[in-house]
Order: C-alpha cells, then structure tokens, then sequence
C-alpha cells in the first residue's frame, strides 16, 4: 500500500485525484491534503480519506480547520505545512496551482519521494535547482500533465533516448482556434473560460486560450525528458484523443490514446509501474471517430514562441515567463485587461530580462519576485490605456 500526499487537494486535479484514490483503497492511503482557503470541501474530503495531516495555506482559516477535522488529525499551516506534508508520504501529488507549487516539488524531491506532477510551473520556474534536487537518492518524477504523461508512456518502449526523433505534444488548439487576431480583439472572459475538451482550473483554462500552456508545456517536456528544444514540436489535434506522439528514427511514431479525462494520468502517476484497473479513459472504439492534426497559427498564439524563447534562453529566463504569464492571466481574470493583452505583457515583461545565475531556490524566488513587479507596473500602464471588455 502506498501512501499518498495529496497537496491542492480541492482544485480540478486534487479532486479528481480523490476520486482515483476512493476508486481502489487496498492500493493507496491519504496521509496528507492541502488547500489554499477552501475549508468547506478540504473538511469533508479529510472526514473521508482521514489524514494524519491538514495543511491550509492561508493561516488565517487555521482556527476553522482545526475545529472542523476529525479528532487526531495534525493541522498545519503555510509554506512549512507544505512542506512537512509533502516529505512525509511515498508519493507526493503536487496539484497546487502557480508558483506556489514549488515549495512542494522541492520538499518531495529533497526528501528523495515520488513526485506525481501536476504543477508544471515550479518544474519550468525553479528549473536548475529542481534538476539538481531529482537527484536525490529515492527522488523520481512522474508527470501528470496528461501530454508528459503520454510521452511516459510512449518511452516506456525505448531503451535509449537516442532513439527518439522528436516529442509532438498535442494541443486542443482552445477556445480561438482559427480566428483572426481582429476576431481575438474583444473576447471575454467567459469566452477564454470555455475550453472545448478539458474541464481544469481557471489558470490553466485561461493558459490553454492563449496556447501559453503548450508554450509551458515544451519547458516542462524539455525538462522532464532531456529533449533539446529544436526536437520538440506542437501539434493541434483539436479532439484531444492522441494525448502526445514520440517520433523515433526509424520512421515509427508511438502515441498514447484515451478519453479526455485526468483520472487516467493521476492514476498512472501514483500507481506507475503498476497500472489502474480501472478504465478511466476508455475509448469506445465501435463508433466511429476521426482523429485530426494541424499545426498551430504562432501569429495569432505569441505565447508559443515566447515560451520557446525563454526556454532556450535558459537559466531564470523560464521563471520571468511563467511569472509574468500569472500576472497577466490574473489581470485578465480580473477584466483588467484585454486577451491579447496577456501575450503583450509577458513579451515586454521579458524584455527586461537579464541572465544572472540560478543555483539555490532564493534566486529562483528573488526572479519571480523581480519579474512580478515588472509585469505588475507593464500591466497597470496598459490599464491606464486600455478598457477591458465586459464579463
Ligand atoms: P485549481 O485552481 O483548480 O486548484 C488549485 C489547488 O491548489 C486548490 O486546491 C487550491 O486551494 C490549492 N492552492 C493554491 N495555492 C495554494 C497554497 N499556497 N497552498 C496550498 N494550496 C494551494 O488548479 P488545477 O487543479 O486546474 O491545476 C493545478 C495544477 O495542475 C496547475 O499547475 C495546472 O497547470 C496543472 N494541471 C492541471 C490540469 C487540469 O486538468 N486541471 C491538467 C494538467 C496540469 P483552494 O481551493 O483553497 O484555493
Ligand atoms: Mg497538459
């Protein structure tokens, strides 16, 4: 039996993750949740799975949480809460949203646990210092983003990356495949918040709309899997069934299929190597289905070459993008700014990038720091000269 923190836990993954977890009790048993402020589904969630520990993020709720868990339980709070949670069980699900994931990559990592990987950003922002905590003796990553995941899979059937060609990671294309940027001007955010396949957090629904998810997610496979960036492409396959492709040299290009449901990757993630018997993807291959793939329109998606950019620039130039990109989509959420102003802040954001060395988290957290305040002040100029459109 494995044990499971399971950090985020009342967002689209760390409640999906509950489900798996509900779904086959003789394999895992919940020793830790965590959420930022949402004590009513954190309570009932730990009055059913029963956790040593509780984590909230805003220490202000503590009282709350702990007059509401069950008699026993820990409850802990903040970053150190995260972090104690995220050391004290063999696999760690990191399904916080945002910058805020990186305590937990890096508490798992060091504590040399499975990471079952959710949160890409601490992966792309604190690069060079996570690299160096997977080297820890026990450490291991297993993605959950469901294209890293895919490409997992798919190299489960290689015994030497020399074999592979190139990664093609699929893309749904979001809610704007095919418009013009004219057509881009003036979308809402109701309109951004409507993805066409996948039910997920705001951040990364929002993400998906600008393709700045794929941008992430190229660092992300990147990183994960040693690929150099000029072997590592994008496709929209606008049905979301092919979840990644791994081209290899002799020609043969392996993919990984399903329904569009995150339970499959959470679940190969805790579990791996061992597989779930229960068929969270399942396709239905009696009826008939038609797979299709284009690739992307980077004029009017910026946010693809943007994260390239960074990407094979390197060193924090990773941790300014995802950064700037939390700013802007914050912004926008809050119908502070247009759409394509997302794309706009994060390039001029990155203007004011300067390459200085990345070996310890305080300089992965002093570039974060440093790249918020430009992207706040590039976002408060555009306010000024901007009126977002309505909800
Ligand atoms: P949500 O916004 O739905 O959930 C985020 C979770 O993180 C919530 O439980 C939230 O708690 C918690 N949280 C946020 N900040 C903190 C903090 N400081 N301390 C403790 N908990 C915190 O996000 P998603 O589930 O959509 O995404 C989570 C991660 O997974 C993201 O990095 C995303 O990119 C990645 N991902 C998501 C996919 C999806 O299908 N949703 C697919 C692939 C990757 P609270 O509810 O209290 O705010
Ligand atoms: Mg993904």
């Amino acid at each position: 039996m494995r044990s499971v923190s399971l950090l985020g836990s009342t967002g689209s993954i760390g409640t999906q993750a509950v489900d798996v977890l509900l779904g086959e009790p003789d394999r895992f048993r919940v020793v830790a949740l965590a959420a930022q402020s949402s004590t009513e589904v954190l309570l009932s969630q730990a009055a059913v799975l029963r956790p040593e520990i509780v984590v909230i993020g805003d220490e202000s709720l503590y009282g709350v949480v702990r007059d509401g868990v069950p008699p026993g339980t820990e409850v802990l709070v903040g970053i150190p809460g995260l972090v104690a949670a995220a050391a004290c069980a063999d696999v760690v699900l990191n399904a916080v949203v945002g910058f805020a994931g990186l305590p937990v990559t890096m508490a798992a990592l060091e504590a040399g646990k499975r990471l079952a990987l959710a949160n890409k950003e601490s992966l792309i922002a604190g690069a060079p210092v996570v690299q160096k905590a997977r080297r820890t003796p026990g450490a291991e990553i297993v993605p959950v983003d469901s294209e890293h995941c895919a490409v997992h899979q798919c190299l489960a059937a290689v015994d030497d990356l020399t074999a592979v060609a190139r990664l093609l990671l699929t893309a749904s294309g979001g809610p704007f495949r095919g418009r013009s940027p004219a057509e881009l001007q003036m979308v809402t955010v109701a309109d951004a918040l409507a993805h066409p396949t996948w039910s997920m957090g705001p951040k990364i629904t929002i993400d998906s709309s600008t393709l700045m998810n794929k941008g992430l997610e190229v660092i992300e496979a990147h990183e994960l899997f040693g690929i150099p960036y000029d072997r590592i492409d994008i496709v929209v396959h606008p049905q979301s069934i092919v979840h990644s492709m791994v081209e290899l040299r002799d020609g043969s290009t392996l993919a990984q299929l399903s329904n569009p449901d995150m339970r499959l990757p959470i679940g190969y993630a805790l579990g791996w190597p061992t597989r779930s018997a229960i068929p969270f993807g399942a396709l239905d291959w009696t009826s008939p289905t038609t797979l299709t793939f284009e690739p992307p329109d980077r004029e009017v998606f910026r946010c693809i070459d943007l994260a390239y950019d960074a990407g094979i620039s390197g060193g924090s130039a990773p941790a300014w993008l995802s950064a700037a990109n939390e700013i802007a989509v914050e912004a926008f959420l809050a119908g502070r700014m247009t759409w394509s102003g997302i794309a706009d802040v994060v390039a001029e954001t990155l203007e004011g990038w300067r390459d200085e060395p990345v070996e310890e988290v305080e300089s992965v957290l002093a570039a974060d720091e440093e790249a918020r305040v430009r992207a706040r002040a590039v976002v408060s100029r555009r306010c000024r000269t901007i009126q977002a459109p309505r909800r």
